[in-house]
């Protein structure tokens, strides 16, 4: 999935919620749409994020481009699936799947440095 304005605009009159999850079909980063598009958490998301056009010429943003193949949801890397191409990673990543942590409410995100 890659955000775009319209998911955006179509996040908050469906249930005002939002959520993300990387191709091998894990949600990683989920909350209201303006927590996740305006504080956005995990890595993943934070990438896809930096990829959205913005309109306003007088605002830059840094595109965050991740190196690497995606991973096959037949045989994902252990640990955090995101590891093999998140900026982010470190040595603890490849061992354990990051376990959910509720910032908020109604946000959750799996990312071990939230
Ligand atoms: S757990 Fe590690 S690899 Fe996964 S998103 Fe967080 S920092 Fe990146």
């Amino acid at each position: 999935m890659h955000p775009t304005p319209r998911h955006r605009s179509l996040a908050s009159p469906l249930g005002r919620s939002a959520w993300l999850g990387l191709p091998i079909r894990r949600i990683v980063d989920q909350g209201t749409a303006a927590e996740v598009f305006d504080d956005p958490r995990h890595p993943y998301t934070k990438a896809l994020l930096s990829a959205v056009p913005v309109v306003d010429l007088g605002q830059r943003r840094e595109i965050i481009r991740l190196d690497g193949d995606m991973s096959s949801p037949a045989d994902p890397p252990s640990g955090c699936h995101f590891h093999p191409r998140c900026p982010e990673s470190t040595p603890d990543c490849a061992r354990a799947y990051p376990a959910a942590t509720r910032p908020s409410d109604t946000r959750e995100v799996r990312y071990m440095r939230v």
